[in-house]
C-alpha cells in the first residue's frame, strides 16, 4: 500500500480528469482525533474550513459514522450534504431528508439490552454505554486496561441468547451490539454513488473495521484511503487525521 501523496501525480490527473468529484469520509479517527470519551470529539475547524471549500467547487461531501445520524449531522454541522449515521442504518440525503433502514421496536429491544450490560458489567469501572437507535455500544477506553478483555468476555456471554435479533462489531475499543440487518457502511456508500453523475470520482477515507465495507464499494471506481496503520483493505494509505486534512486541502487546491 501506498502512501496517498506519495502518488499525488497519478491522483491529480484522475481529479483533473473526472467529471464531478466527491468526497466520502469516516469522522472520528479519520476527520476528528478519537477522544476519551465519544461525547468529547470535535471536528477541527480547519478541516470543517476545507469542507466548506470543497463544496464551493462542487464536491458532493458525505460523511459516514459509526455515530447515530443526529449526533454527527450536529457535530460536523454543514447542510447539504450526505450524512450516514450507524454504519448505514440511517442516511440523510443532500435534501435534508432522512431514512433509517430499522423498526422502533428493535430501539426498544436494545433499551432492555443495555439494562442487560449495565448489570453484568457493574463491577468494572469506566464503561460508557452509548444507545445509538439501532446500535448499543459499549466503549471500554476508560476501562483499566487488565480488565478490558473482562468486558468483552462479558459483553459477548451478555449477547449469546439473542444473536437472533443482534450481531455483534468491535470498532476501537468499543464492542457493539447491531440489529441484525444488510445495512452496513458500504451498502450506504452504493445508495449515495446511485445519485451521482455517471464518472465522479469518489475518494472514500476511514480507519475502522467498518470502513472496509465501503472501501469494497468503491474499489474499481474510487480511491479508498486506509487512515492508521495500514491492514490492507484499500489501495492507499494515510497515518493520521493532520494527513487526512493536508489530502482534503490538495484536492479543494486542484479541483479550483
Ligand atoms: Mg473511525
Amino acid at each position: 500500500m501506498r502512501d496517498l501523496r506519495e502518488s499525488w501525480g497519478e491522483i491529480a490527473s484522475r481529479i483533473a480528469r473526472a467529471r464531478a468529484l466527491c468526497v466520502l469520509s469516516d469522522f472520528d479517527g479519520t476527520l476528528a482525533p478519537i477522544a476519551d470519551r465519544p461525547e468529547l470529539a470535535e471536528l477541527p475547524a480547519d478541516v470543517r474550513a476545507v469542507l466548506g471549500r470543497l463544496a464551493a467547487v462542487k464536491t458532493v461531501l458525505g460523511i459516514v459514522s459509526g455515530r447515530s445520524l443526529d449526533d454527527l449531522a450536529r457535530r460536523v454541522g454543514i447542510a447539504g450534504i450526505w450524512y450516514v449515521g450507524n454504519h448505514g442504518y440511517e442516511i440523510r440525503f443532500p435534501s435534508g431528508e432522512d431514512r433509517r433502514f430499522y423498526e422502533s421496536d428493535d430501539v426498544h429491544f436494545l433499551d432492555a439490552l443495555r439494562g442487560e450490560f449495565a448489570e453484568a458489567m457493574a463491577g468494572i469501572p469506566g464503561v460508557i454505554f452509548e444507545h445509538k437507535g439501532p446500535v448499543l455500544a459499549v466503549h471500554y477506553r476508560l476501562v483499566e486496561e487488565r480488565r478490558r478483555d473482562e468486558v468483552v468476555r462479558t459483553f459477548q456471554s451478555v449477547i449469546q441468547p439473542h444473536f437472533r435479533r443482534v450481531m455483534i462489531g468491535h470498532g476501537k475499543l468499543v464492542a457493539e451490539a447491531r440489529v441484525r440487518g444488510s445495512c452496513n457502511k458500504g451498502t450506504a456508500v452504493r445508495i449515495i454513488r446511485s445519485e451521482l453523475p455517471a464518472r465522479t470520482l469518489i475518494f472514500y477515507f476511514g480507519d475502522d473495521a467498518t470502513d472496509r465495507d465501503a472501501f469494497r464499494a468503491v474499489a474499481g471506481v474510487g480511491i479508498g484511503v486506509e487512515v492508521g496503520p495500514p491492514a490492507g483493505y484499500a489501495d492507499y494509505t494515510l497515518p493520521d487525521p493532520p494527513a487526512v486534512l493536508e489530502v482534503l486541502e490538495r484536492i479543494a487546491r486542484d479541483r479550483r
